[in-house]
């Protein structure tokens, strides 16, 4: 009896030791779980700290695989299966090295360095996973842009959109689509403040703006022409473009392949599929902050930390235009947003590679006109010259902000690797260099306090 008692006794002992060990091991989980947050969010402000230090344009570089397009149909080599004819090679993780020795012509054997590089074998989730924590700092308050540049075939549309032909593997997607999907996880997980995100289309086609969700009278999606103003304080908007709003990626999908459908394509002897035009998505995120909180002491943190930068908010002055896919609206002065560009440049080749003709050449003189605009602009600010000049074309025009103001942006080179697109790959890398080059001091995340003040000043 007496051993019975002392069993249940030594039971009790143990079941009580286990309740105090389940209550400590609860206490450091919770107390894990703080020091995790806490860390999160220094890893988060190390990282922007560390983005700006780097300076505001960041180029990664991408050599997409050899493919049977890179083969000249007399080329004996490569017809054997011979990846000899690849002159462009990831060195490591941030250098890539171009060499070709060709009969005839002076070697060439000429390194570059980017913040990263990423070679042939590296999958669409490699080159997301450097774009992620841009996406964090959209959330705390910077604008960012992302894109890609390079020759038709490069690869620009398949990192930004995916593969050409519908693909239900999503290890496939391309950049736009899952950087929206990571942003609509973001802000699931901080939706203080309202958030509201909408987005807008428009691509570039010989110099004219195309609203590519833009509706006609009969509400088809007619791919409106739109312009490009600058406002009294400087910044770049365009009046009317429509703006649908969206609560999901799969709202954003609906109008992205809407947007899509109207973007113009014609067959170069490059690629036959190539893109002609530069295409722009841009996501905007708003979210309320209410009057009251701007009467908090600086330094005090507000709900939703997210602030406005350079953009006015179109759709805060004007009705949309009829057709539009509505904005809910908004009482202007307790707005913040901030904003992501996504741009898919239309190809980078000379005239002569294409081997077009008549209107095709008229479109590629177009774009060759606009990326040397965009080279301009970048080499007026790495210059430091007083006038940059943005308005020498609707691209650089349009992308003010982004290149010259206060975004974060990031570049990505798109190169083939084949020796027959040597000349052009020389170019895009020296493109990329010379944007690494430009210095425009760092990126500007406005306190929310000085942020709202301005903006009901700006709007009163
Ligand atoms: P661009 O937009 O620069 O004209 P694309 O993105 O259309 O070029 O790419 C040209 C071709 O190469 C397409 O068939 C595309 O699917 C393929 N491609 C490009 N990059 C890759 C890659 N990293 N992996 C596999 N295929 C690729
Ligand atoms: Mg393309």
């Amino acid at each position: 009896m007496a051993a019975a008692i002392r069993r249940a006794q030594l039971s009790t002992e143990n079941l009580q030791a286990c309740q105090s060990e389940i209550l400590h091991l609860q206490l450091s989980l919770k107390e894990m779980d703080m020091r995790y947050h806490v860390e999160k969010q220094r890893r988060r402000e190390l990282h922007n700290t560390l983005v700006e230090l780097k300076g505001n344009i960041r180029v990664h570089c991408r050599i997409r695989p050899l493919l049977p397009l890179d083969c000249e149909l007399d080329d004996p080599i490569l017809q054997n299966g011979s990846d000899s004819r690849e002159v462009a090679h990831a060195v490591d993780e941030e250098t890539i090295l171009v060499r070709c020795d060709r009969p005839g012509h002076p070697l060439i054997n000429k390194t570059y360095n980017f913040e990263r590089v990423y070679g042939p074998a590296e999958p669409q989730t490699a080159v997301f996973a450097d774009v992620c924590p841009l996406l964090t700092s959209l959330l705390d308050g910077y604008n960012v842009c992302i894109m890609a540049y390079g020759q038709t075939g490069s690869g620009k549309s398949y990192t930004m959109l995916g593969p050409e032909l519908p693909s239900d593997a999503h290890s496939d997607l391309g950049l736009i689509p899952r950087a929206v999907e990571e942003f609509f996880r973001l802000i699931s997980e901080n939706p203080s403040g309202s958030p509201k995100v909408d987005v807008s289309i428009l691509e570039i086609y010989n110099n004219d703006i195309f609203d590519l969700l833009a509706k006609d009278s009969s509400t088809v999606v007619s791919g409106v022409k739109r312009d490009v103003v600058t406002t009294q304080d400087g910044c770049t908007e365009v009046p009317l473009l429509t703006r649908g709003a969206i609560t999901s990626v799969l709202e954003f999908m609906e109008l992205f392949h809407q947007g899509l459908r109207l973007r113009a394509k014609n067959p170069t002897l490059v690629h036959a599929d190539s893109s002609r035009s530069h295409l722009i998505v841009t996501v905007t995120l708003t979210t309320a902050t209410s009057l009251a909180s701007t009467d908090q002491q600086p330094g005090q943190t507000l709900p939703g930390k997210r602030t406005r930068a350079s953009e006015r908010w179109s759709s805060a002055h004007q009705a949309s235009p009829p057709g539009s896919v509505p904005v809910d609206p908004v009482g202007s002065r307790k707005q913040v947003w901030s904003r992501l560009q996504l741009v898919d440049l239309a190809g980078s080749e000379c005239a002569g590679m294409s081997g077009v003709t008549g209107l095709a050449l008229r479109e590629t003189s177009f774009i060759n006109r606009s990326l040397a605009a965009l080279a301009d602009v970048l080499g007026a600010l790495s210059e430091h010259r007083g006038h940059i000049p943005y308005r020498n074309s609707k691209l650089t025009h349009l992308l003010q902000d982004s290149i010259g103001g206060d975004a974060k942006l990031l570049v990505i080179l798109c190169v083939s690797p084949g020796q027959k697109h040597v000349a052009e790959t020389l170019q895009s890398l020296g493109f990329g260099t010379r944007a690494r080059q430009v210095k425009r001091g760092q990126a500007r995340k406005k306190s929310p306090h000085s942020q709202i003040r301005e903006w009901c000043l700006g709007s009163a």
